[in-house]
């Protein structure tokens, strides 16, 4: 089976795991605070944050932003339905902004006209988390302005995009952003098992972020409201959780972090193979952006004809190719559709949905096996 997407895993990965296992920590030791350097570094932000996932990054930028009941947060319906939960579990509701047909992110034009009704009825949103799709950075600057104009917080949920670039410079750097987060599961560029890290330039929100991630707990007396009673000494200064990533993952990230440019790389000329492979066929190829590079998380494809979609999973599914669909529109979804007083329509997003198929794509993905996958692809639209 050729799967969609794989992790690679190497013997320098491998020994940095073990080395944690007969050190002195398991967990809250060194190579977490490493990690969160070289994450910082690479992304160009001032703080990084290690979490036990994306999800979990998610809800702790969006507490930090104070998200809360009678709140709106707005997000784009392609992504995954982590990208909007965030909201729901702060208490706030959540509306969906259209995409962009060309490039799968959401459509600055929609948001605007989306932004312009809302500032009338006085139903602004709090805080718009939008998705670099496939890592295909999203038009920041753009989103950026309309944040100044309508006073709204953005989070980059950047699950698919580390190593991508907008405007030549890294995703995760925060300069369109309150915060960016990162996922670091197995199919996405960079894993550490499960994990994920929100980024930010705030000092205020790190802290906040900080406390929040490991039960609102401080041991720093800086921050407390007493002199610590002894060593032993610790404050709860908000309600938080238990986010925190183990020893044996920032070993596995730090490790895997290295080989990031070099994968995106690979992912990069596998796309640029596939888009030359498929030109005659009748399918819509990714965009790219000429002002930014993507990660090349997904190759998602299109089908002219939509009804075919269903036929080709199936015949690529039983030749032993992995593909995929991403996503289900999250507003479609029962759990979603039930806080609609009446039912949402986004054309784009639905279409998008009735077409798409991902192909396999990961750096480990040899020649002969793309060829197979494009051989059968065409054999199944004929
Ligand atoms: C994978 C993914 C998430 C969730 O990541 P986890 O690390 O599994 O929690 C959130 N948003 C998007 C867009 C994703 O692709």
């Amino acid at each position: 089976m050729i799967p969609y997407g794989r992790q690679q895993i190497s013997q320098e990965d491998i020994d940095a795991v073990v080395e944690v296992l007969s050190s002195d920590f398991l967990t809250q030791g060194p190579k977490v605070p490493e990690f969160e350097q070289a994450l910082s570094t690479y992304s160009g932000a001032r703080y990084a944050l290690a979490t036990n996932s994306a999800t979990s990054a998610l809800h702790i930028a969006c507490c930090s932003l104070e998200v809360g009941k009678g709140d709106i947060v707005w997000t784009s319906p392609i992504t995954f339905v982590a990208s909007a939960n965030c909201a729901l579990y702060c208490g706030a509701s959540v509306d969906f902004v259209d995409i962009d047909p060309s490039t799968y992110n959401m459509c600055p034009e929609a948001l605007r006209v989306k932004l312009e009704q809302a500032s009338s009825q006085a139903k602004l949103p709090k805080v718009v988390v939008v998705i670099h799709m496939c890592g295909q950075p999203c038009d920041m600057k753009a989103i950026w302005l309309l944040s100044k104009q309508y006073n709204f917080k953005i989070i980059e949920d950047a699950s698919h995009a580390i190593g991508g670039k907008y405007q030549n410079q890294p995703i995760g750097n925060c300069k369109y952003s309150d915060i960016t987060v990162f996922s670091f599961h197995p199919v996405k560029i960079i894993t550490t098992g499960e994990g994920g890290a929100a980024l930010t330039n705030s000092p205020v929100l790190a802290d906040k972020m900080r406390l929040l991630r490991s039960h609102g707990v401080t041991r720093d007396p800086m921050l407390m409201d007493t002199p610590p009673h002894g060593d032993w000494y610790y404050q709860q200064h908000s309600l938080g959780f238990n986010y925190r990533i183990t020893e044996l993952q920032g070993a596995l990230g730090l490790s895997q972090l290295r080989r990031v440019d070099e994968w995106v790389q690979k992912r990069t000329q596998i796309a640029t193979r596939y888009t030359e492979l498929l030109k005659d066929a009748s399918i819509i190829t990714p965009f790219q952006s000429g002002e930014s590079d993507s990660s090349w998380h997904l190759y998602v494809i299109q089908l002219k004809k939509p009804s075919a979609r269903a036929m080709v999973y199936e015949k690529l599914k039983n030749a032993g190719i992995g593909v995929n669909v991403h996503y289900i529109p999250v507003h479609t979804q029962p759990y979603y559709k039930k806080l609609f007083s009446k039912q949402i329509q986004l054309p784009n997003a639905e279409a998008y949905y009735s077409a798409a198929l991902s192909l396999p794509l990961y750096p480990g993905l040899t020649e002969m096996e793309q060829l197979f996958v494009v051989n059968q692809l065409k054999e199944a639209l004929q």
